[in-house]
């Protein structure tokens, strides 16, 4: 079995150890040692990197038989070997470990909430706890009792203890291993079975800050940042307000009326920009009617656009609709192919919309449906000739009319 050089000194970084074993994974070769300062993914910490002789160590584990297994970025030769853990990466783990100890003793102690589980992400951390709900009152209350007790830079120790000592203490949760169970406690405050790695005195936390809370399967999950992590959030957030600021010309404690006069204006805006469309629409509508003469008392207009949003046309169908006998058929060019809509004013019940329409698209390869009084359809792209023959060429069908007549405008 790998002794555990971790266990025993948390802070270890440099060491010698003999390499026992080695196998060639998937992703390349991995080495077993004697001992070692790497930590293996378990507990929820996720594994320590650093180099064996100068060689990237990519991932550790441990096996059923408590063998570490160090993943290494290329060959190595030599049977003794120089380990180097990387020490930023872990220390931060052992802030966000240490802080999820110190969170789960004080939701424990004041509010008699249990840990369910822990992860230690990228990034952010989570604690299920067994809470049936969570106001942020009473977490700002567990926040703050965490962070008296980083303050109060108690010491952190962790050791193996016999069965007999282990009889004596008061943990906050019965060990999950057998055989010898190590115990980390926090000096006068919390007792707990763990194998992971921790500061040696609290204060090395920093700051444990909870960032989120929300219901996960019956219970509580929260989310919480320690430490450099903690930090390094609160710049961010600073920056964001601080840009903020600048952008709208306010302080950070005026942002959330500056952005409610802002919502407010823009739905003024919206709705005002949605009245002047409906007269622009209207007037349009208006033009197109009045540019064609009627023939058999019947006005058919015929337009095709070049890449005008689809949305205008239905707004000027509707428009259109609402006129006396008229019937109508538009088109526009977008990319992704021509988009048409055909339609009818109700006094005219015998053109049916939907057969006109197929028969311009027919051309065109394209398709579409609707009802006799509107139809709406799409085909790929076509050029804007081909489009506009096509919509010419569907106007015979309107057995009501004799002739072409006049064609409406076209752009
Ligand atoms: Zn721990």
């Amino acid at each position: 079995m790998t002794t555990k050089l971790y266990y025993h000194d948390g802070r270890l970084r440099e060491f010698t150890a003999h390499v026992t074993a080695r196998q060639e994974t998937e992703r390349g070769l991995a080495v077993c040692l004697d001992r070692t300062a790497f930590y293996p993914t378990s507990g929820g910490q996720p594994y320590d990197t650093g180099t064996l002789n100068g060689i990237p160590v990519l991932d550790v584990w441990a096996d059923e038989v408590e063998e570490v297994w160090h993943l290494l970025a290329q060959a190595l030769d030599t049977e003794s070997v120089n380990g180097q853990v990387a020490w930023e990466r872990r220390f931060d783990h052992m802030q966000q470990h240490t802080g999820q100890h110190l969170l789960s003793a004080a939701f424990m102690y004041r509010c008699q909430g249990k840990t369910l589980s822990f992860h230690m992400g990228h990034t952010a951390n989570t604690l299920d706890i067994a809470l049936p709900r969570l106001g942020w009152e009473t977490a700002f209350q567990v926040e703050d009792e965490v962070n008296r007790v980083i303050w109060e830079d108690r010491e952190i120790s962790a050791r193996f203890v016999t069965d007999e000592e282990l009889a004596q203490l008061t943990l906050r949760r019965q060990p999950q291993v057998s055989g010898p169970v190590r115990v980390v406690s926090i000096e006068e405050y919390d007792a707990t079975p763990c194998g992971g790695t921790h500061t040696a005195r609290s204060g090395e936390v920093g700051l444990v800050k909870l960032t989120g809370i929300e219901h996960y399967k019956g219970n509580i999950r929260v989310t919480f940042l320690c430490g450099g992590r903690a930090l390094r959030d609160y710049r961010r957030a600073l920056r964001t307000l601080q840009q903020l600021g600048r952008q709208l010309t306010v302080g950070q404690e005026e942002l959330p009326d500056a952005i409610a006069r802002l919502q407010e204006e823009s739905k003024m805006l919206r709705h005002a920009l949605h009245e002047a469309q409906s007269l622009l629409r209207e007037a349009e509508a208006g033009r197109l009617w009045d540019a064609v003469s009627p023939v058999n008392g019947v006005r058919r207009i015929l337009a095709c656009w070049p890449a005008r949003p689809f949305a205008e046309l239905q707004s000027l169908a509707a428009q259109l609709q609402a006129r006396p006998k008229t019937f109508f058929l538009l088109a526009t060019l977008e990319e992704r192919g021509a988009r048409l809509i055909c339609g009818r004013s109700d006094d005219l019940p015998n053109l049916d919309a939907v057969a006109i329409l197929r028969t311009a698209l027919a051309p065109l390869n394209g398709r579409g449906g609707g009802s006799p009084a509107l139809a709406r359809g799409g085909a790929p792209p076509a050029a804007q000739e081909t489009v506009l023959a096509a919509l010419q060429g569907a106007l015979p069908v309107t057995h009501l009319l004799n002739n072409l007549g006049e064609l409406g405008p076209v752009s």
